[in-house]
This record gives structure tokens, C-alpha cells and sequence, in this order.
């Protein structure tokens, strides 16, 4: 295969897939006032369990509103800002990294796409690349359910296909009559 192969993240991967509040701790010394603990609160924001981004506010009420509209915002919005510490683009998982959203284990298999679908199923061809996507073992099996992101889909070029991969039995859930069971 000549062309060049180009990731693209699944549909759910909205980037971050996850954060946290985390309480920093800080033991203020003073001749003056007299010494106590002063607490402030680390947002962080997370992909892949890697820490992308994080900024320190002074409560945690502020906190959680601050990780709920950072959580909205894409990674080159948030370096814009210089309240937030960005970490370097090289150290955020991305390539070699499993596909699913919030799998942080390293891929074993390369997909390429038959066909690129936006959101509304629309199929869409950017240009020439090879768009691809790798998965672990764990979520090598895609289903035979929607468009995109389906076995039907996929055409391995490294690794093992998809009917070598078993899903996890604890991870499923039947659907009755389309309702998916929690
Ligand atoms: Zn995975």
C-alpha cells in the first residue's frame, strides 16, 4: 500500500475523555500572620489517562466549573489561554494508541477505511490518503452495527482482523427490542 495512511479518530472520541480535581495542599508559613494549611485545586483534563492540560484555581465550586466549560473547548483553544499549562503536542497519545475512546493501551491492528462517513452516514472522501484506524485486542471486534465504524468497514493491513478479536463477556449487554439494557 503506497498511499499514506492518515488516523482518524472514532465518532465518540471528542478528544478528552476524561477529568479530574485534584487538591494541592500548601503549608504558609508567616512571622507576621502565623502559619496554616492553604489549599487550591488543580482542573485537570485528560486523554487517554494522560494529563494534556491543567490550570490551578482557588476553590473547588470554581473548579467544577471551570473543568465543565474547559471540557468543551478543543486543545489549540486552551493554549490560547495562559491560565492553562498545555503539555507539549509529542506527549498526548495519539498514534499507536487504540482508537476506542478512553483506551489508553497501545494498538495491535491497523485498519484502513473502505469509506469515511460524517455524522449524518453522508460518505465523504477527503482526498487520497488511506484513512485508517488501530485498535488493541481488546476492541479489535467492531460489530456489524452503522456505517463507520463497523467490520464491514475495515480492511486490516497489520495485525490480526477483526473476526480474531472476542469481546470482553463482562462488556456485553443485549439490546431488547433496541433499548440498550445499562
Ligand atoms: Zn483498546
Amino acid at each position: 500500500m503506497n498511499a499514506r495512511i492518515a488516523f482518524v479518530r472514532h465518532p465518540e472520541d471528542l478528544f478528552w475523555d476524561g477529568g479530574r480535581i485534584r487538591v494541592v495542599e500548601r503549608y504558609k508559613t508567616s512571622g507576621l500572620s502565623g502559619d496554616e494549611w492553604r489549599f487550591s485545586y488543580n482542573v485537570e483534563l485528560l486523554r487517554k489517562d494522560v494529563v494534556v492540560a491543567r490550570t490551578t484555581v482557588g476553590s473547588l465550586e470554581y473548579a467544577a466549573a471551570t473543568l465543565a466549560s474547559a471540557i468543551q473547548l478543543c486543545l489549540a483553544e486552551l493554549e490560547q489561554d495562559s491560565r492553562w499549562e498545555v503539555m507539549p503536542w509529542e506527549t498526548v497519545p495519539n498514534e499507536e494508541v487504540c482508537c476506542q475512546p478512553g483506551c489508553s493501551n497501545l494498538s495491535t491492528r491497523t485498519y484502513v477505511m473502505k469509506k469515511l462517513f460524517d455524522r449524518s452516514c453522508m460518505f465523504e472522501k477527503l482526498n487520497d490518503a488511506n484513512y485508517a484506524r488501530e485498535f488493541c485486542d481488546e476492541h479489535g471486534q467492531r460489530g456489524d452495527c452503522g456505517l463507520d465504524d463497523a467490520n464491514a468497514n475495515y480492511v486490516c493491513v497489520k495485525g490480526k482482523d477483526w473476526d480474531d478479536a472476542l469481546v470482553d463477556p463482562d462488556k456485553v449487554s443485549e439490546s431488547v427490542f433496541g433499548v440498550e439494557k445499562s
